[in-house]
């Protein structure tokens, strides 16, 4: 405390003496003259003048009133005061977990910043809930602000006293830690914040588990200005999302280099779909009945000038955090459509990423782009994943209800990968399902895999779905399906995905057998 608060400290209290002794005095004054005046009119000292008498019953009067004026004042004053105390400390405050918010936050972190030292730094944690959007799409906001509340009161429980948390904006808080003496220190705090998060959350009749991804950076050595240590640990949290949520990052200088090939790709990408330079592959899809080839998928493909072939699993990512999906769906789905004019007797599947599917507009679009290629939409079929029909389910039945309106298919990819709820198949209208890969890859024929399989293939026929299974590579898999009835068959053991060209050589042929099938993977291994 400075010199000059403790005089205002011992001034304050000498007010609180002399303002009540002030006021007793004020009331006794006025109440002892009535009193004399009442016992005894004619006593000597009292002026026998009656303008001298009115006078002395007014003046003590008056004093009295003004003494009552003046508490009243004083009580007004104080009660402001008060609500000005409360206003300045909530506009500090987060009103929800009541932990300081962002502006706050802001402040004690530069003045912690001042203070340290490489060999004394400070860590900061910036936190993110994952799957906020989805809990609070599931469950309701209430239940996401009681999340919140909790999360909050869990963390607090594991950090110290000078530690300072905060929240900082809807799902996101931050953690300063002071006086870090290594880096294990900060690990051990990370570990305990995730153990905290293990037990599952109450909110009113139900339970939620939530998991936390965490960056850390520390200062001086990561960012001496505040708003480069902020940039640091939200890095740090990109990385620990990004390498699969629930876990933690420390900031080191390579991500920023790869933050900023992600922005030179994410330029290239954007002139690539305006320059027409992707290309689309196509995976031959084989009828498990009849061996012919009744469908393709389309596969969309990147040969970067400098960096040569890019997965689709790496840019499409890319391209839906980067605002370019919508470009580059449309793109996918005009060449597709297009190209399928030259295949009237086969299905075309397209892939629709579920940024995608969530765009305002899609359904117009895909309207748009088959009566311009002219295609029958029953040659159309839509591949989905799960994680649009989690995150909106009500809005994603309605617009899957528009497309099949059109006359388009609608299919369900990588089923067997998730959580495969057969909800979902209940209660949205698909036309097929898609084994994913990986689940025939752990199917030995006999094993736990194969037994998956052949539930999935019953269930999706009970339900009067077509099933088609992907990523067959072997002999005995194509028998094994084919026993089980199985409606279609994808994989490398037929085709690898090919250009166009490819497809009308294969469609020249007759017949699409498994024999010829089986010839053109010997000579492609050779
Ligand atoms: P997906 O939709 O599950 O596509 C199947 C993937 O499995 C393709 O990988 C295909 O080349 C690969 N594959 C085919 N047969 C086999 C096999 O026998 N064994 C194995 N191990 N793999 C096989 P690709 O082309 O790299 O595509 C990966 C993913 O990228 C696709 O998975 C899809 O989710 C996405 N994708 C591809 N093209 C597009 C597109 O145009 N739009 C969107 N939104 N996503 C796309
Ligand atoms: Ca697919
Ligand atoms: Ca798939």
């Amino acid at each position: 405390m400075r010199v000059s608060e403790l005089r205002g400290a011992s001034f304050a209290r000498v007010k609180a003496i002399i303002a009540p002794c002030l006021l007793l005095i004020a009331a006794l004054g006025p109440a002892t003259s009535l009193m004399i005046l009442r016992i005894d009119q004619n006593a000597s000292f009292i002026p026998k003048d009656p303008v001298y008498r009115t006078l002395l019953t007014i003046f003590p009067l008056s004093t009295f009133l003004l003494a009552v004026l003046l508490v009243q004042a004083r009580y007004r004053i104080r009660l402001l005061q008060a609500k000005e105390a409360e206003a300045v400390q909530s506009a500090g405050l987060d009103p929800l977990s009541k932990l300081p918010n962002r502006l706050s936050f802001d402040f004690l972190l530069e003045t912690a910043m001042d203070r340290s030292t490489l060999e004394l730094p400070i860590a900061l944690f910036a936190i993110d809930i994952d799957h906020f959007k989805t809990i609070n799409d599931t469950y309701g906001h209430q239940a996401g602000d009681q999340l919140i509340v909790g999360i909050a009161e869990r963390i607090r429980r594991v950090i110290r006293d000078r530690d300072c948390l905060a929240r900082v904006g809807g799902d996101e808080f931050s953690l300063m830690l002071a006086e870090v003496t290594s880096a294990s220190q900060c690990a051990a705090m990370a570990h305990r914040l995730h153990d905290a998060m293990l037990a599952p959350f109450d909110t009113g009749d139900m339970q939620i588990f939530a998991t936390l991804s965490i960056g850390v950076a520390l200062s001086p050595q990561d960012g001496e200005a505040r708003s480069v240590l902020m940039a640091a640990a939200d890095l740090a949290l990109y990385r620990a999302k990004h390498e699969g949520r629930n876990r933690f990052a420390f900031f080191d200088k390579t991500m920023e280099q790869k933050l900023h090939l992600d922005m030179t790709i994410e330029d290239d990408l954007r002139e690539a779909i305006k320059a027409d330079a992707l290309t689309i592959l196509y995976q031959p899809q084989i009828s498990g009945s009849t061996g012919r080839l009744c469908g393709v998928e389309a596969l969309v493909r990147w040969h970067h000038p400098r960096l040569g072939m890019i997965s689709p699993e790496e840019f499409v990512p890319l391209a839906e955090s980067r605002g370019l999906i919508g470009p580059l769906g449309e793109w996918v789905l005009r060449r597709a459509c297009t190209d399928s004019r030259r295949w009237p007797s086969l299905r075309m599947a397209v892939n629709v990423s579920p940024v995608q599917f969530r765009n305002r507009g899609f359904v117009e679009t895909v309207r748009l782009i088959i009566a311009e290629s002219g295609i029958e939409p029953q040659r159309l079929e839509l591949e989905l994943t799960e994680g649009v029909l989690i995150q909106d389910a009500d809005q994603a039945e309605s617009v899957i209800m528009d497309l099949r309106a059109q006359g388009i298919r609608m299919g369900l990819d990588d089923f067997g990968s998730g959580y495969s709820s057969m909800i979902y198949l209940r209660r949205f209208a698909f036309d097929k399902i898609k084994i994913d890969k990986a689940l025939l890859a752990s199917m030995e024929c006999s094993g736990e895999g194969a037994i998956i399989v052949d539930s999935i293939i019953s269930l999706g026929h009970a339900l009067g779905l077509t099933v088609t299974a992907e990523g067959v590579e072997q002999k005995d898999q194509v028998e094994f399906l084919q026993k089980l009835g199985c409606d279609e068959l994808q994989g490398f053991y037929f085709s690898a995905p090919l250009p166009a060209d490819e497809i009308d050589t294969m469609l020249s042929l007759e017949v699409w057998t498994q024999e010829n099938a089986a010839m053109n993977a010997s000579v492609s291994a050779a």
